[in-house]
């Protein structure tokens, strides 16, 4: 995805080629084990299959909207080397999980490292790598 596109466009185009690539292989599940008529059934069928394109969705989009960072280190100001440019991270949301990467640099005298785009999807530096744990705005969990 282009990062400069607005992020609605992104989403909207992103929903539409999740719903295009993975419509039929859901509908011809649902057929194949008769589509429920009881409208709770067919809600909680309905449900899953929205809550897995929101979880894809999330995956895409947070990635796509992290800006390009340019981080410094915080003890002596030196610009920071990239050491990774796709360090995975899982994150734990409404939608399940988001399996997502992002840059990871280091501080060439040592100082440290830094994932700038946790802080930017506000997951915190205390969260950075660290596994299962909750994050005080509730619900989110990165590992
Ligand atoms: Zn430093």
């Amino acid at each position: 995805m282009a990062p400069d596109k607005r992020v609605d466009v992104l989403f909207a185009e992103r929903l539409r080629a999740l719903v295009n690539e993975q419509w039929d292989t859901w509908w011809a599940t649902m057929t194949a084990q008769g589509v429920p008529s009881a409208l709770e059934t067919l809600e909680a069928a309905v449900t899953d299959f929205v809550r897995q394109l929101g979880q894809q969705l999330m995956e895409q989009l947070a990635v796509a909207v992290v800006p390009a960072p340019r981080p410094c280190c915080a003890v002596c100001q030196a610009p920071l080397r990239q050491v990774d440019p796709a360090r995975p991270i899982t994150v734990t949301g409404l939608w399940g999980e988001y399996h997502l990467t992002r840059a990871y640099y280091v501080c060439p005298a040592g100082h440290g490292s830094a994932t700038p785009a946790d802080a930017a999807w506000g997951l915190g530096r205390e969260h950075a790598g660290v596994g299962g744990t909750p994050l005080p705005s509730g619900g989110r969990t990165a590992v």
